[in-house]
């Protein structure tokens, strides 16, 4: 295809084609990105941290038309189009503030006069990137490695086209350098050929694991670094003496917010026994308020899923789970009409070996799995392939963190959703991935730390 396509999960209608970047142009871009890691990295920090307070500073006066592009792209409502617009900002001027410090030479001792840590930039580093948090998740990796003299190259999810372009258009009015970001309209195949390329030293993929394992292995045979933040299936851990009506109203957000296509979204709820069926019972009442409807409309709780073919692979896990004993308690049938709609979803029941407990599930489905007791919620918690965030609800918070401490997870969290926040540090193990991305683990990723012996 030489398009790329956007189309309006809400209708299905087509909004707009995007011609895909020529091999020649494509040349070109990599030249300019290696050329521009030059000069920028030579520019002092305090300029390029102005600059991310410049980028701030576009984001919020174009925030409402880039999170309607967002809304019209892949479906998320308005008003979380544009909180993520929002984050985006605040990631920038974390950075502003913070990552000068983070460059800072780490003195360390040693049997020379002086010896030390210098940060210093790769060069131009490759983002792979999805479609679900648009712009967070492509800022959130761009902001820190811009800072660090770093040049970026954009590979933005095929159906946000539009997004991707505007977040091109946002550093450029914000006045970055040319080359420091560019955005590449190309499919995934020519991914390999850019991460071989001698003027690329690293890739950062957030995706699936299949992406994952493809990027993963391209960047192994080329020997550059890579970060990879992949798929979830995150344990929300309620033992028997946590505060109910709190734990199903935050279970509710956590699993259904983002329209329920977020990697941390909590997606396997364990419970312990002597209270699964009130929280089977609160959780289904809650859910049947959720008004699923057009993401443009204010009232609405939950939008589209953003592609056909991601609503059949969902519902096919459903309907797997089901076959297989899950009791379907709310929704479980694709809603009938135009758009790419999936009701709010209740699964009870749910155990190891099913689609909903062994898989992903992205999308608004969660799934109640009962434990006998703390060590058998942990113990289920900890058999999925994956590891990227997890959280356990209970009145005793100190018990809380002893059993956060043994979630095999990137991100444990007690009595709260799982979410990244700049200050921390994010990502996952086991088939979740590998790297930390925000904070100041995230800035270092692509840095190399030098060792300066001075004698
Ligand atoms: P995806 O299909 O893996 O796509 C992600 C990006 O990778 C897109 O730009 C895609 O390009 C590209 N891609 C796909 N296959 C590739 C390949 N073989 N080689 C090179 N590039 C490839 O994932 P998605 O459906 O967009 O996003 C949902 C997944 O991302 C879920 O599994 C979710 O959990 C995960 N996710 C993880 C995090 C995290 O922080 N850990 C955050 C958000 C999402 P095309 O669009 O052109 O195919």
């Amino acid at each position: 295809m030489s398009e790329l396509t956007a189309i309006n999960p809400a209708t299905g209608e087509t909004l707009d084609r995007y011609p895909r970047m020529q091999a020649s142009h494509l040349e070109a871009a990599l030249a300019r990105a290696a050329s521009a890691a030059q000069d920028w990295a030579a520019h002092p920090v305090g300029v390029r941290a102005q600059c991310l307070r410049d980028i701030a500073e576009v984001l919020r006066r174009e925030r409402d038309t880039l999170a309607q592009t967002a809304t019209l792209e892949m479906g998320k409502r308005l008003a979380e189009a544009r909180a993520e617009i929002d984050k985006c900002a605040l990631g920038c001027e974390y950075y502003a503030d913070r990552g000068p410090d983070f460059l800072q030479d780490t003195m360390l001792a040693s049997d020379a006069s002086r010896s030390f840590v210098a940060w210093q930039p790769l060069g131009t580093i490759l983002l792979v990137m999805p479609w679900n948090f648009p712009y967070w998740q492509a800022f959130r990796q761009a902001v820190p490695a811009i800072l660090a003299g770093n040049t970026v190259l954009l590979k933005h999810a095929s159906n946000v086209p539009g997004c991707a372009m505007y977040i091109e258009r946002v550093f450029t009015e914000a006045g970055l350098p040319e080359g420091v970001f560019q955005n590449l309209p190309i499919g995934s195949d020519a991914v390999a050929g850019i991460i071989a390329d001698p003027r690329v030293q690293g890739v950062s993929l957030t995706g699936s694991e299949t992406a994952g394992r493809a990027i993963g292995a391209a960047a192994g045979k080329a020997l550059k670094s890579s970060v990879l933040e992949l798929g979830g299936s995150d344990a929300f851990v309620v033992l028997a003496d946590a505060n109910l009506e709190h734990t199903v109203a935050q279970a509710v957000r956590g699993r259904y917010q983002n329209n329920g296509e977020t990697c941390i979204a909590a997606k396997r709820f364990i419970v312990e026994e002597p209270i699964a069926d009130a929280f089977a019972e609160r959780f289904a009442a809650a859910i049947q308020t959720l008004r699923v409807g057009d993401p443009l409309n204010e009232g609405t709780d939950i939008g589209p899923l953003a592609r056909g073919d991601l609503r059949d692979e969902l519902h096919d896990q459903v309907q797997r789970s089901i076959d297989a004993g899950a009791r379907c308690l709310v929704g479980g049938r694709p809603l009938d009409g135009p758009g790419y709609y999936y009701p709010p979803t209740l699964l009870d029941h749910v155990e190891p070996g099913m689609a909903a407990f062994d898989e992903e599930t992205f999308g608004p489905v969660a799934a109640i799995t009962r434990a006998r007791d703390a060590d058998h919620a942990i113990a289920l918690a900890n058999a999925s392939r994956y590891g990227l965030g997890g959280s356990v609800w209970t009145g005793d918070s100190v018990r809380g963190e002893a059993l956060a401490r043994r979630l095999e997870c990137g991100c444990a969290f007690v009595n709260g959703i799982v979410k990244s926040d700049p200050r921390l540090p994010f990502g996952g193990v086991k088939d979740s991935g590998y790297g930390r991305e925000l904070s100041e683990l995230g800035i270092r990723e692509f840095l190399n730390a030098k060792t300066v012996w001075v004698g």
